[in-house]
């Protein structure tokens, strides 16, 4: 039962999950106290094979764990993500932003090095390519993109693009080229205009437009919402403010919450710590009804949620995120990163490209981080559901990147998923 761990969901209702059969239980304080001391009845234990827990011994359990995590690793390691910068010069100046210092760089990414890209793209059975920034889309990137989005039909790459919604519009007619468009808006008017502003001034209705231009297009848009204490208790009207719009239930609009991270060499002031966050969005869940358009977001943090509400198989988590895989950013300096809140800082690249990719050895820190090699992940319940929790966050706080990040995790299952939990039964869904 080393890897089996019980989330308290109610008054005595505890989660038990297994990530070998992948089954999830609702037990009782009987059962948990009986798990601990390892004195099960005989009725317990032929209850809990029979639902197929139980079923192997702790170090069967382990390795086989550990042959499904490798075994996934490097499958999704064999067809990678690649996010291309064309520039770091930005059009917006957020105040959160954790790449002030690159956003007036002129740079942008010559034709020869988008050629590059995509000889490796070729090579490396890559089916994603995503636009991210800087801003993407500006007159004088246009060349570029127009570049990528023929290339990428080429080679069969499904394209998407993350965008401030500034000067989408000028590029209108290569939408027809994306699968998606991710477009962050932050808050109704003042907040956004507050929050991200333009270099000209105020962008909430530019923004607006472009969000609105690319809906009657017909590409599946994203409207990604950045939240911290300075905008959070806000959240309530941007949901009504949806509403209104009629996004919350339009088939190409999909609306999603992420907290604002510290910058690299900074404090930011309005930084919202896990735990923090979650209580706050949870007691915002419970106090506005409209939230609940944004309940999605966090039923995306944790595959267990998706068991509770889409009754889909609980697939484990033995590393955290994409950053521990299979996402590489190609910036335009030919310098390699493997998370986005490292970008242009090239003590943290990863490797150079040209027509070939020269790792460097702080590669493996990033792609060999699972619940599997930090040691103290290796002893920990959670290991499965967490996957050692995010490496960036982590490297902030001690200067490692081999130590545990569990702060997330503990957002989780004190705040979220009880809150999940309790939605579920209320509906008289699944479980
Ligand atoms: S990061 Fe913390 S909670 Fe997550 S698996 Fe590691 S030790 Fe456990
Ligand atoms: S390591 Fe952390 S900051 Fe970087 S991509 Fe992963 S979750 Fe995001």
């Amino acid at each position: 039962m080393k890897r089996t761990p019980v989330i308290h969901v109610g008054e005595d209702e505890f989660l038990l999950y297994n990530p070998v059969s992948k089954v999830v239980d609702v037990v009782d304080s009987d059962v948990v106290t009986a798990l601990e001391s390892g004195t099960l009845p005989p009725d317990m234990r032929e209850y809990l094979e029979r639902h197929g827990h139980l079923t192997m011994s702790d170090d069967e359990a382990e390795a086989w764990l550990k042959e499904e995590c490798y075994r996934s690793h490097a499958t999704l390691a064999d067809s990678p993500a690649y996010y291309i910068i064309p520039t770091y010069n930005c059009n917006m100046r957020c105040i959160y932003c954790y790449e002030k210092d690159l956003r007036r760089e002129p740079k942008i990414m010559s034709s020869r090095t988008v050629e590059q890209v995509f000889s490796l793209v070729e090579s490396r059975l890559v089916d994603t390519i995503i636009l991210y920034g800087g801003e993407p889309f500006q007159k004088g990137t246009k060349p570029v993109i127009e570049q990528i989005a023929r290339l990428s039909r080429e080679t069969g790459c499904r394209l998407s693009a993350c965008t401030n919604g500034l000067e989408l519009l000028d590029s209108e007619p290569l939408f027809d080229y994306f699968s998606e468009i991710i477009v962050t808006l932050d808050g109704v008017e003042p907040v956004q205009n507050f929050r991200r502003p333009s270099v000209g001034g105020p962008s909430f209705s530019t923004v607006i437009r472009s969000i609105e231009r690319v809906i009657e297009t017909g590409t599946p848009v994203t409207i990604s919402v950045n939240a911290d204490a300075q905008n959070v208790e806000s959240l309530p009207e941007l949901a009504d403010f949806f509403i209104e719009k009629g996004w919350h239930t339009h088939p190409s609009v999909h609306i999603a919450v992420s907290h604002i991270l510290q910058p690299l060499d900074r404090t930011y002031p309005y930084m919202l710590e896990p735990k923090d966050a979650a209580q706050k969005m949870v007691e915002l869940h419970q106090n506005y009804p409209s939230m609940e358009l944004f309940q999605e977001s966090f039923k995306g943090l944790n595959p267990l949620v998706n068991v509770f509400f889409k009754g889909e198989e609980w697939r484990p988590r033995y590393w955290y995120c994409r950053a521990n895989c299979y996402m590489l950013l190609f910036d335009p300096y030919n310098y390699l990163y493997p998370c986005y809140m490292v970008v242009g800082r090239p003590s943290f690249a990863v490797g150079r490209f040209s027509d070939t990719i020269e790792e460097s050895p702080s590669m493996a820190a990033w792609r060999e981080r699972t619940c599997f090699t930090i040691p103290q992940c290796r002893e920990c319940a959670l290991g499965c559901f967490c996957g050692g929790g995010c490496a960036y966050r982590q490297y902030r706080r001690s200067g490692s990147f081999s130590d545990p990040y569990c702060d997330t995790v503990e957002a989780l299952i004190t705040y979220y998923v009880p809150f999940l939990y309790e939605k579920v039964k209320e509906r008289g869904d699944r479980l």
